[in-house]
């Protein structure tokens, strides 16, 4: 018996379909993923990355959700078909390239209101010695008029460094602003108001997509903590090893299973 599974994953794209060079353990059967806007080759995929996207594929549809804007999301080398989740899920690209009306009025609703702080976060940070310096970059992540939210790299991938920098420089600023959140996994810090989640634009498209077809099987694939909950949403989940949701998983596991034997080595003695 042969039956046609209704199929559609939702799938990170930045290290989990491809990766920057370094990243890479080999570098020997690597293939161009994406470029910089000068056309640069920055990320690659590795043959166990295109395993991925070739099953995910062969299975049906697949819907990238990434951090990237429009204009990064054009410069990956990849194809997909589908509608695209943009920029953490503020932004949706219709299958015919444009960007969804309805759900971009309805995360600017949440957004807007938010520029004038958007543009403090921006102007502590470039007062700050370490940006005067150039040893951290940063910049307001935009699609359409207003930004969506704020990124924080180091120039010399020096993840401590730039975890130093967050931790004087800008969490005192989130601590006190419970409408906004962080998202953190490598050398990239990003600043997203809550309004804007990569589950909340995945909700939006599985509803449309279980109208035409209820019973249709959703998997998701992602690498970094702020992947998990949309992820959550699907039927099946797919982790890269060693990513960060990877090693995330594997240290509650592990933390879980000590306290287990610290309780079963404690039963019977007296409280
Ligand atoms: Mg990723």
């Amino acid at each position: 018996m042969h039956t046609n599974w209704d199929v559609t994953t939702f799938v990170d794209l930045d290290d989990t379909l491809f990766s920057s060079k370094r990243r890479h353990a080999h570098t020997a059967e690597l293939q161009p993923a994406a470029t910089l806007e000068n056309g640069d080759v920055i990320s690659y995929s590795s043959h166990k990355q295109r395993f991925l996207q070739s099953l995910l594929h062969q299975a049906g549809r697949v819907i990238p959700v990434t951090a990237r804007n429009i204009a990064a999301y054009r410069r990956v080398m990849l194809r997909f078909e589908d509608q695209a989740v943009l920029s953490h899920g503020a932004t949706i690209l219709r299958k015919e390239g444009d960007v969804d009306r309805q759900w971009q009025a309805q995360v600017y609703e949440g957004v807007s209101p938010l520029v004038a702080e958007f543009d403090d976060l921006m102007r502590r940070i470039q007062l700050s010695p370490s940006f005067v310096r150039q040893e951290i970059r940063s910049w307001l992540v935009y699609d359409g008029e207003i930004p969506v939210y704020a990124v924080v790299k180091d120039n010399q991938r020096d993840e401590l460094r730039l975890t130093r920098y967050f931790q004087e420089h800008v969490s005192e600023w989130l601590d006190a602003r419970s409408h906004f959140r962080l998202h953190a996994n490598g050398n990239n810090i990003a600043i997203l108001p809550t309004a804007i989640r990569k589950e909340s634009a995945v909700a939006y498209l599985m509803e449309e997509l279980r109208a035409t077809s209820p019973e249709m099987i959703f998997v998701g694939a992602g690498d970094s903590i702020t992947d998990e909950p949309f992820m959550r949403l699907c039927d099946f989940s797919v982790v890269p090893r060693s990513s960060q949701l990877a090693e995330f998983l594997k240290n509650a596991i592990d933390s879980l299973s000590s306290e287990e034997t610290l309780r079963s080595s404690s039963q019977g003695e007296p409280a």
